[in-house]
């Protein structure tokens, strides 16, 4: 074994090579893109199948598997002082109903890719470092994001999370059982020392401006609430307005609403998006008597986004008096901003500039499990840029083998720094 060499690159043909054959666990022919898409939906076959390929690579590299109760995989490769918290380092591999295969893929292969170039150049580093895969991180089949690595940090009980359903109301308990992924790992688990994740953007900002490295600065505020909106149904053509509790028109005055906060510029850097909307009865002739419909606020600022749901509450009060209609209103998830703190910003911040790369402080707009873990120790995220404006989520998502590479790079040094650290 060798000391650390700052010269050290990582194979990026390797890491690609990786990339596509995880591509292909789960790859579907998605006729709207006219290309082949990735579908791995949490706890499926298809997911399992993704798992036991890179479970086989991590074991290939010499790392030593386990699993904790949610089903998140550990792959440890042991330090010199191996009684020393670890370096944690990964992402998820599940993916959403029409993915592309680098949402994720590129935290864990890029991790993978690490372990693999220290091996290759005898590396020994003070700490064990670990690579994570973290269960359903996409929430699409269970219906809450993160919910690994949140089970991991403490943030959900694990079991209510087990009690989660799908749609066909099959439980995460059920299917952990089934797959036989309940492993010997106790949560929340022990903090480790510090925890880094590679990712595509999945937004336009850094290919834009023709940066290299996204330095994320956290993780933005998400609070998503719905709106039953109650009123009177009643005919078109003969019930005069002075009669009319019109649900509809309640939903629309607080669309708009929401609209004018956001462009006033008084709640920060706030969005707002009232994606699901659905009347009833929902006919032509027919006053709407309920409306039902979704809001997702996010906000990099916790502040500014309590202040937006106080003053959309006052509002929501405005409108029943004015419009005579009822509103309940339930807040189905809230997570609150996340900053990674200053040194492991300024960590990735160095590592991009030592290999010459250019880096721009970006905060992102998705959530993701550096988020969750950032409650259990110092974490940070390293951004790639993606083409087509960052499109994510779907078949055409696509960073070049250099813009991983580069994002791989930069995980490579930092953790490598973070594995040396004695205290
Ligand atoms: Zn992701």
């Amino acid at each position: 074994m060798s000391t650390y060499d700052s010269s050290i690159r990582i194979d990026s043909g390797r890491l690609w090579r990786s990339l596509g054959e995880l591509g292909e666990v789960g790859a579907y022919f998605d006729a709207d893109a006219d290309l082949r898409g990735v579908r791995r939906l949490a706890l499926t076959d298809a997911d399992l199948a993704g798992r036991e390929l890179v479970v086989g690579w991590m074991r290939a590299a010499g790392l030593t598997v386990t699993t904790d109760r949610i089903g998140n995989v550990y792959g440890r490769r042991a330090g010199v002082d191996d009684t020393s918290a670890p370096v944690l380092i990964g992402s998820h591999i599940d993916t959403v109903a029409t993915a592309g295969r680098f949402d994720g893929c590129l935290g864990v292969l890029g991790g993978l890719e690490v372990v693999r170039t220290l091996n290759d150049h005898g590396v020994s580093t003070t700490r064990p470092i670990e690579l994570a895969i973290f269960t359903e991180e996409e929430g699409v089949r269970f219906g809450t994001d993160m919910l690994g690595s949140a089970v991991a940090a403490g943030r959900i009980e694990l079991d209510r999370a087990r009690e989660r359903s799908d749609p066909d109301g099959v439980t995460v308990g059920a299917e952990l059982d089934r797959h036989g992924l309940v492993g010997e790992v106790a949560v929340p688990i022990r903090p480790p020392f510090a925890y880094l994740e590679c990712h595509i953007e999945q937004g336009p900002i850094l290919a834009a401006a023709g940066t290299r490295i996204g330095v994320v600065r956290g993780v933005q505020a998400i609070t998503w609430l719905e709106l039953q909106i109650s009123g009177r149904a009643a005919h078109a053509g003969t019930t005069p307005q002075r009669l009319r509790r019109n649900a509809g028109l309640a939903a629309a005055l607080i669309t708009v609403r929401l609209n004018e906060m956001v462009e006033s510029g008084a709640y920060g850097q706030m969005l707002a998006t009232v994606g699901r909307q659905v009347n009833y009865p929902n006919l032509i002739n027919i006053v709407p008597e309920r409306t039902l419909i979704t809001v997702d606020l996010r906000n990099h600022d916790g502040a500014a986004m309590r202040r937006a749901e106080d003053d959309l509450t006052a509002y929501i009060a405005e409108v029943e008096e004015r419009t005579g209609v009822t509103v309940a209103a339930r807040t189905t998830a809230r997570t609150p901003p996340v900053v990674f703190p200053q040194g492991m910003r300024d960590l990735v911040e160095k590592h991009a500039a030592n290999l010459g790369m250019s880096s721009d402080q970006v905060t992102s707009g998705a959530g993701h499990d550096a988020g969750e873990i950032a409650a259990l120790c110092p974490a940070g995220m390293i951004f790639v840029p993606g083409l087509y404006d960052g499109i994510s989520h779907n078949p055409r998502e696509y960073s070049t083998p250099e813009a991983c590479a580069d994002g791989v790079n930069v995980l490579l040094h930092a953790v490598t720094e973070l594995a040396c650290t004695a205290r």
